[in-house]
């Protein structure tokens, strides 16, 4: 059988510990704390105060204008607070906390559809996502609705994203194993909507029990084709999934329509599936809680909002010291900074290690141009480069040499024998000059020119700073 795959990259151990363990139900929490910003894009202004009575699936938060998604009670209850606290990133945002009534009742709003399914226009689709609050569940958190709207009549390749290739995730695998039905049904109504004849799901090759799972699941296989990709890290990396699958490559900048492709992943095309015929928002999501502090890893269904911190009890609690828990696998997961972060919209994964799983960096390296990086970097960089320019500050080298394309895959750091931080100094230097950035362009917007009315012969004007 052929296996797709893409220049570069690196195999880190898979730990897929949790890949035969069926998904369980969590039992509900008492409390969930529903952050105003789970997306890309604006934050949620509260759309209910405290005191009041909310339904599961009730619009409590949503976007005035712009980018962005609204955001649900995922329990039915009280408003308990709303509150600005600490988000998965360290950042401080705004919360709504409620109190669950555990009585789960469903908003009244939310109905099944009574289109069938060749009737549906890209209009129903795209309103049905936004009102659903979906965002891209493999941890992009870009708003769905966004994204398809942007690609419909643009695109020649639509691809459902199975890879799945973090070490320990194994939320999309169980999806695929235990309902490839969500899948196959959600890619088979974006394809009607996109006026598509063929569509792709890209699994890569240690999951081929899914993927026989999803070809069972498949009533015309000349409809759908499940393509098999090598076990390979980034290969989740839809540039990658891209180039794998049509041999086209999307540069820096470049978003995946302007080659004619749709990437979504795995979860967020069963959460379109059930949001355009069922009415349902995005009120839980499966999570895999592993690593080797973790008692009894396990994968979760979750309603969001849900702190980590129940999950970890929820799986027997921390067998040793923690020294790190992330959320989202350990390659490009986000350290966190309260146990008591809730389980969000892009949340696939709580890995909790001790320090014996902790990748030392040297304080000191020193770069020994053995290239591993460079033959690693699935965007075709110069990572040593990228490092030396950015720990030296020179930050127009930096974008000389396209930092800008980075992609944070870490899998040049991976692989140095030098231990040199490559990619957290890259991050730290796109972080400056993204800053840098905004910083001339909020100058540009306030130095602006105001004729002189007073004197019509002096046409040079004048310079105002607000
Ligand atoms: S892998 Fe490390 S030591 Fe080798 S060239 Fe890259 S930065 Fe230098
Ligand atoms: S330079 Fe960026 S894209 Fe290339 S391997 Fe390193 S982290 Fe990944």
């Amino acid at each position: 059988m052929k296996r797709y795959s893409f220049k570069g990259g690196v195999h880190p151990p898979q730990n897929k510990n949790t890949a035969g363990l069926p998904v369980v139900d969590m039992p509900l929490p008492e409390k969930v704390y529903i952050p105003l910003s789970m997306h890309i894009g604006a934050p949620c202004e509260p759309l209910v105060k405290v005191g009041d009575s909310v339904f599961k699936g009730q619009i409590i938060g949503d976007v005035k204008s712009g980018l962005g998604a609204p955001v649900h009670a995922t329990v039915s209850g009280k408003v308990e607070a709303i509150k600005v606290s600490t988000n998965a990133a360290g950042q401080n945002t705004g919360y709504i906390v409620i109190q669950n009534d555990f009585e789960e009742r469903l908003s009244p709003d939310i109905t099944p559809s009574d289109k069938a399914p060749e009737e549906y226009t890209i209009d129903d689709v795209v309103s049905a996502v936004r009102k659903a609050g979906i965002a891209g569940m493999g941890g992009a958190t870009f708003p769905t609705y966004a994204k398809l709207q942007s690609a419909y009549g643009k695109i020649k390749y639509l691809i459902v994203n199975c890879a799945e290739c973090e070490p320990y995730i194994t939320v999309n695998h169980r999806l695929m194993l235990e309902h490839p039905e969500r899948i196959v049904n959600g890619l088979m109504l974006l394809m009607k909507v996109f006026g598509l004849s063929r569509g792709y799901i890209a699994v890569e090759d240690n999951k081929l029990d899914a993927a026989e799972a999803l070809e069972s699941a498949i009533e015309d296989p000349d409809l759908i084709d499940v393509c098999v990709m090598e076990t390979k890290y980034p290969q989740g990396d839809e540039r990658q999934i891209i180039y794998a699958l049509t041999g086209r490559e999307l540069t820096s900048g470049h978003l995946p329509f302007e080659v004619k492709c749709l990437v979504l992943n795995a979860e967020t095309v069963a959460a379109i599936y059930n949001a355009v015929i069922y009415g349902m928002p995005l009120i839980e999501r499966y999570v895999t809680v592993d690593g080797d502090c973790v008692a009894e890893p396990k994968n979760l269904n979750v309603r969001l909002g849900t702190p980590i911190s129940e999950l970890i009890d929820y799986c027997g609690g921390l067998t040793s010291e923690p020294h790190k828990i992330i959320c989202g696998g350990p390659m490009m997961g986000i350290a966190q900074w309260d146990i008591n972060a809730p389980v969000i919209k892009g949340t696939s994964s709580v890995i909790v290690f001790s320090k014996n799983k902790r990748k030392r960096f040297s304080f000191n390296p020193s770069c020994i141009h053995c290239g591993r990086c460079v033959g690693h970097c699935p965007m075709h960089l110069m990572p040593n480069y990228l490092y030396a320019f950015a720990k030296d500050g020179q930050l127009d080298r930096c974008v000389e040499f396209d930092i800008m394309g980075c992609v944070e895959c870490g899998s040049c750091s991976y692989d140095c024998p030098a231990d040199v931080p490559i990619v957290q100094t890259i991050r730290a230097a796109k972080g400056k000059i993204n800053e840098e950035q905004r910083a001339r362009k909020a100058a540009l917007n306030k130095t602006f020119v105001v004729p002189e009315k007073e004197d019509e012969s002096k046409k040079e004007g004048r310079r105002v700073e607000h």
